[in-house]
């Protein structure tokens, strides 16, 4: 659950004074005991309601002068090392100073994460010391007074991707997002491009006998391509890779899509639920296909919740098209059916195809291209805040026992699914379906339709 932060910088830019303020009063006061060395204490450190470990870095000017900066070197890299994160104070209020230039470029080439901080920002003073701390090519600043507990909101909006979930899945390398790019222009972050190179893990799942084997046989026809065990999936289930106009897809493949076996129909249902959770857990975008002979059974509903609550893009693929009749009075029963039993979704594209025929596939491979870019969506903090302004200036949220709710500020960490974090005065206040007006105003102000959204509601001071 918990991290660790280094807290990097040249003496006087403000170390302690944060430490102590994130730490608090009592840990410090321990630790300054008399010959108690400082060089990288430790503590337990909070900010609303994150968690994390702080090394401290302050003490090293009273070393003896002479081997001062060796020390401070070996200290920082040490610290560094141990860290899931540093953040790296300047003094907004003197700007960058060659020694500053120094530690960036220690902390680049480490090459681990960091957080930019410019302390002492309170008032007008420190603006152009803030802003000269974009030139050290660490991103953009998080402005802060550690004194006056300013800025801590961005501090902590900064810090939360680093947070690891306990049962995190087996995404490896997705532990948390990296910052957004500047724009030089403004200096604000923009959007970054959806990583092309980067291949889509996509499974097909669904109750036996909708067709899946039937479908990744279409798909693949003679390029099938098997690839050995991946590393923390099951001996029994492989990934496949495939490429659609140019994009790399890994197809999640079950032993049970590769041979049949002839086992009795409630174990093969058994089986198929199992299977349909690594598959899920597995993938970025799940396709849920169903049957159109016989839709919406009880098993395909269960896995599409099981899609939305594990986060999962998601496109509904109807199978075996080729079987109806009258088309488009099909498509329009099978549209109502989802709306009405499928509110968790709403808005998923439903697909008709044929695995058999490979009628609908380019179809269905557009439409699992846009689901994937909107789930991997991060919408810059200044944009987000904008609308959260207008949103409060048109429609507060609600007073609650006589007091009114306070939304004060959001930002959105992670992707994939986007998750978005506001910080509330009485987070537990908030009525639900204030908590749904927003997402529905983000969901369409950003355009980010047919993808699972979270918000979290966090306590700001
Ligand atoms: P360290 O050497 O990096 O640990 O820096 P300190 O925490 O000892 O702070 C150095 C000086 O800067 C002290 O006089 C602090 O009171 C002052 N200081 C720290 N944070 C702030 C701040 O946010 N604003 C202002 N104006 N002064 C600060
Ligand atoms: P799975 O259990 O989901 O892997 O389903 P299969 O791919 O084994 O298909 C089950 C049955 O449905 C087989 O008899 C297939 O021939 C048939 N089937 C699969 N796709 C289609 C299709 O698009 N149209 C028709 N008419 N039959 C299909």
């Amino acid at each position: 659950m918990t991290f660790t932060v280094a807290i990097i910088g040249r003496p006087n830019v403000g170390k302690s004074t944060l430490f102590n303020r994130l730490v608090g009063q009592k840990i410090a006061i321990v630790d300054d005991t008399p010959g108690v060395t400082r060089d990288r204490r430790p503590g337990e450190a909070r900010i609303g309601d994150l968690y994390f470990t702080i090394i401290d870095t302050a003490g090293l000017e009273d070393a003896d002068p002479e081997t001062l900066e060796g020390r401070m070197r070996a200290q920082t890299e040490m610290a560094i090392e141990e860290a899931d994160v540093s953040m790296f104070l300047i003094d907004a209020r003197v700007g960058v100073t060659p020694v500053d230039e120094h530690f960036a470029e220690l902390l680049r080439r480490v090459g681990k994460p960091v957080v930019l901080v410019a302390n002492k920002a309170e008032g007008k003073v420190g603006e152009s010391g803030v802003l000269e701390a974009y030139s050290l090519g660490l991103g953009e600043p998080v402005a802060i007074s550690a004194e006056h507990g300013e800025g801590m909101a961005d501090l902590f909006a900064a810090l939360l991707p680093f947070e690891r979930e306990e049962d995190e899945l087996s995404d490896e390398e997705d532990d948390f997002d990296a910052p957004l790019p500047i724009d030089p222009e403004t200096g604000e972050e923009m959007e970054a491009p959806l990583d092309l190179n980067r291949p889509i893990k996509v499974a097909i799942v669904g109750r036996p006998n909708a067709g899946k084997s039937t479908l990744i046989n279409t798909m693949l026809g003679e390029d099938r391509l098997l690839v050995g065990p991946e590393a923390g999936i099951t001996r029994d289930s492989i990934s496949v890779d495939w490429t659609w106009n140019e994009r790399r897809i890994k197809l999640f493949d079950t032993a049970g899509m590769r041979k049949k076996s002839r086992v009795i129909e409630h174990k093969l249902e058994r089986l198929s639920v199992g299977d349909s959770l690594r598959a899920i857990r597995f993938a970025e975008v799940v396709v849920l296909m169903l049957d159109v002979t016989i839709p919406f059974e009880k098993q395909d509903l269960q896995i599409a919740d099981l899609v939305a609550r594990e986060g999962r893009a998601l496109v509904i693929a109807f199978n075996k098209w080729d079987l109806v009749e009258d088309r488009q009075a099909k498509m329009a029963e099978l549209r109502e059916m989802a709306e009405r039993l499928l509110p968790q979704v709403r808005g998923v594209p439903l697909v008709p195809l044929s695995g058999l025929t490979g009628a609908g596939i380019d179809k269905l491979m557009s439409e699992l291209l846009k689901v994937y870019a909107t789930w991997n969506r991060r919408i810059p903090t200044a944009a987000l805040n904008r609308w959260l302004a207008s949103v409060l200036e048109h429609h507060p949220p609600p007073a609650v026992s006589g007091r009114r709710v306070k939304l004060r500020y959001m930002t959105q960490p992670k992707a994939r699914p986007p998750t978005f974090v506001a910080f509330c005065s009485r987070p537990e206040a908030l009525p639900d379906a204030y908590t749904r007006y927003l997402l529905n105003g983000i969901r369409e102000t950003f355009k980010l339709a047919a993808v699972p959204l979270r918000l979290q509601l966090r306590k700001g001071e």
